[in-house]
């Protein structure tokens, strides 16, 4: 068990007080947002039931574009320029048109966190009434109120979505040391029906997991037999809920950035360059407000505006993700080995990046405004 470094019991004194943004959350989602509010003069909060990268919430692969552009590359562990894909029936290598790295989490988000001007605070969210915060250390009342807590959406109106019943797949990985120069991944049923299974190395270590999209399938057994068959122990287990639709991104005065707002990439699972996307994104809202270019209700409506504009290329993905578990083992072998020409895959992993493109980093530090969502043809 990774032990927890948060001050707990009686060595946790009251946090009371007001605040001009509160941020809650301190993973990739709730870093952006508070990275974007530097140098702004506001009292930006931010809050985490654990220290900034205390806990590992993924695999921590990402495109490397986004590393570079956010200058986080001495969190970067290994890159490829390959994916390769297995199946029962046949493996393929799919050249990248880009290259996907693995990261070291707590130096990602320390990194992130040294961009940013903002107090910290460990304390655990409970809830909320209008623009109180309640947390297990007191109230915190902001001005604006951003959640980036994950898939649990603590501060959402209503009730919160609960597994299985809800849009969400299952993710478990185990983290043995090893080495390996291949991103690899297994769509195969002998896995898990509705998913893949994962092999990514990262230094000294590599992350071997299976994710589902059906939340009713564990993945503990299938993660434990895939690394027996790689031969690695099953050991340092890490696993989440991970959304797989869309849901508001603004409601009842509240940003919703990350998976909070289900905007993790429903075929392949990948939410981390989305929640640093959607969080750069509220984040400049958030600037505009602060700096008097607009009023709190104006960035809402254009945050929740720029998010549902990419709902054409979620709903794609997940008319794919729900499409593959229904086509026969030896026809997905036959389609995998057709897309591996170097045209398409140029079209289809570029089609990809741009649902949530490293570029928009640099969009922003030009001024720019959000730009209008590319769409999956
Ligand atoms: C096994 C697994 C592997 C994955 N691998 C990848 C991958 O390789 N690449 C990729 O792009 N995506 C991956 N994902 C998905 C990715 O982890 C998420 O989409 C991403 O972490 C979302 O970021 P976030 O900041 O929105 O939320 P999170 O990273 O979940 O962060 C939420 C933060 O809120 C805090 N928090 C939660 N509840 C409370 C509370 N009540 N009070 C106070 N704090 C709270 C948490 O401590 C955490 O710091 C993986 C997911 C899983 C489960």
């Amino acid at each position: 068990m990774p032990t927890r470094a948060t001050k707990r019991g009686a060595e946790r004194t009251r946090l009371d007080r007001d605040c001009d943004v509160l941020v809650c959350g301190a993973s990739f989602a709730g870093l952006a947002v508070a990275r974007e509010l530097r140098e702004t003069g506001a009292d930006v909060l931010l809050i985490d039931r654990y220290e900034i990268g205390e806990r590992q919430t993924s695999a921590c692969g990402i495109p490397t574009g986004w590393l570079e552009q956010l200058d986080l590359q001495d969190a970067l562990q290994q890159t490829f320029g390959e994916l390769v894909i297995h199946t029962p029936y046949t493996t393929v290598n799919y050249r990248l048109p880009w290259t996907f790295s693995t990261f070291d989490y707590r130096t990602l988000c320390e990194l992130l966190a040294e961009q940013g001007s903002f107090t910290f605070e460990t304390a655990k969210v409970n809830g909320r009434t209008a623009q109180t915060v309640h947390t297990d250390r007191g109230d915190i009342r902001a001005a604006h109120i951003v959640d980036g807590l994950g898939w649990r959406r603590v501060l959402g109106a209503g009730e919160n979505i609960q597994p299985p019943d809800a849009l969400l797949s299952r993710g478990l990985e185990v983290h043995p040391n090893g080495s390996g120069t291949d991103m690899e991944i297994w769509i195969d049923r002998s896995y898990v029906p509705a998913g893949y299974g994962w092999s990514f190395p990262a230094g000294a270590e590599v992350r071997i997991g299976v994710g589902s999209f059906d939340p009713r399938f564990h993945v503990r057994e299938p993660t434990e037999r895939l690394a027996e068959d790689l031969k690695a122990p099953a050991v340092r287990y890490q696993g989440n809920w991970i959304p797989h639709a869309l849901r508001e991104a603004a409601e009842d005065g509240v940003y919703f950035v990350g998976d909070s707002a289900g905007h993790c990439l429903p075929l392949t699972a990948e939410g981390i360059r989305t929640a640093l996307y959607f969080g750069l994104a509220a984040g400049r809202e958030l600037r505009g407000v602060l700096a008097g270019r607009r009023s709190a209700e104006e960035a809402l409506t254009s945050y929740a505006a720029f998010s549902a504009s990419h709902a054409t290329a979620f709903r794609w993905m997940l008319r794919c993700q729900r499409l593959i578990p229904r086509v026969a083992p030896s026809l997905l072998a036959g389609s995998l080995r057709a897309m591996q020409s170097r045209r398409f895959l140029d079209w289809a992993f570029g089609h990809y990046l741009e649902i949530a493109h490293p570029r928009f980093v640099a969009a922003g530090s030009r001024g720019a405004r959000l730009p209008i969502s590319p769409s999956v043809p």
